[in-house]
């Protein structure tokens, strides 16, 4: 197959590379020179704009920072350029009146088009072990499996349009107040008195078990080996989980629903981030309690 890939960063430089080893073309478009050059030196074939990146391919596939740069590579360099038989896939998080928009115009246009933002960080997508969100009709999940698979080791249709994007903020709203919960929980137990990995061995398989604490454990030399034990670098950054929650209070106000946890959960990471953190990862805000 013929792909073009949009957006060689962080994580779509190593999603790219995962394309070619399964063995598809990548035309591949970036901003960044520094990009294109890894992509290039790792077999994509790298293009100077997004318009050419797109002509003639079999399906488009973009991992871009934010819902105002896909919507505008999408309307000005993607629809009506590549051809309407082209699969188009959106990989990035952004927020979901956008996604929906996007694909409205996609479908008015007589392409199909999945939004398909993914769990997983960088590690995840230079492993091709991400876990894809798809929203689409049935026909453009069919098309889109095979190729979200090259880069991933689960992908789950999660409904319409728009409902993998709904899916992603609401499984890291959950992430962001469970991560908090989880350290405020481990601080308490370290102040009571109580050794932190005879707690969490009791924890672990009781009632408080969460992903928080036995997959990505916030206490150093507790648990698996997660970002705690390398002084909270790499993982998932703070701006990213604060992005993340940003859009699930925008998701949570149209429509309507309260969320105080998250609420609580965006201002506690706004107050990290802002304090010099961004690129911290979000276990590392147990140090600020
Ligand atoms: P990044 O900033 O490293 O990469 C984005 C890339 O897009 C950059 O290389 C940039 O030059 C390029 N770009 C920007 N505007 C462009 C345009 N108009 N045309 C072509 N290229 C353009 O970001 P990232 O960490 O790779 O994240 C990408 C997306 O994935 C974001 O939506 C993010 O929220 C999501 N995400 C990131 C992580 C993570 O851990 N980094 C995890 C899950 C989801």
């Amino acid at each position: 197959m013929i792909i073009a890939f949009i957006g060689l960063g962080n994580m779509g430089g190593g999603m790219a590379v995962n394309l070619v080893k399964a063995g598809h073309s990548v035309r591949a478009f970036d901003l960044s020179a520094e990009a294109t050059d890894r992509a290039e030196d790792n077999g994509c074939e790298i293009v100077p704009t997004a318009r050419e990146a797109v002509q003639g391919v079999d399906a488009v596939v973009s991992m871009l920072p934010n819902g105002k740069i896909v919507e505008s590579v999408y309307t000005g360099d993607v629809i009506g350029q590549a051809p309407a038989s082209a699969l188009l896939l959106d990989c990035s998080t952004i927020d979901v009146a956008t996604a929906r928009r996007v694909g409205e115009a996609a479908a008015a246009a007589g392409y199909e088009m999945v939004d398909a933002p993914v769990s997983g960080g960088i590690a995840a997508a230079n492993a091709g072990t991400l876990t894809f969100m798809v929203g689409g009709s049935d026909a453009a999940y069919a098309r889109a499996e095979p190729i979200l698979s090259a880069m991933g080791k689960a992908v789950i249709h999660a409904g319409a349009s728009g409902a993998g994007q709904a899916a992603k903020i609401c499984n890291n709203m959950l992430l962001g107040a469970s991560m908090i919960a989880t350290c405020e929980t481990f601080k308490l137990a370290e102040r009571l008195g109580l050794d932190l990995q005879t707690f969490y061995d009791i924890a672990s398989k009781a009632s408080g078990q969460n992903w928080s604490m036995t997959s990505y454990c916030p206490v150093p030399g507790v648990g698996p080996q997660s970002p705690a034990d390398n002084d909270y670098q790499g993982g998932f950054a703070a701006a990213l989980m604060l992005k993340d929650l940003r859009l699930a209070m925008e998701a949570a106000e149209g429509a309507g629903s309260p969320v105080p946890m998250g609420e609580l959960a965006e201002k506690l990471y706004s107050r990290f981030a802002e304090a010099g953190n961004g690129g911290v990862d979000f276990s590392g805000i147990i140090r600020t309690l």
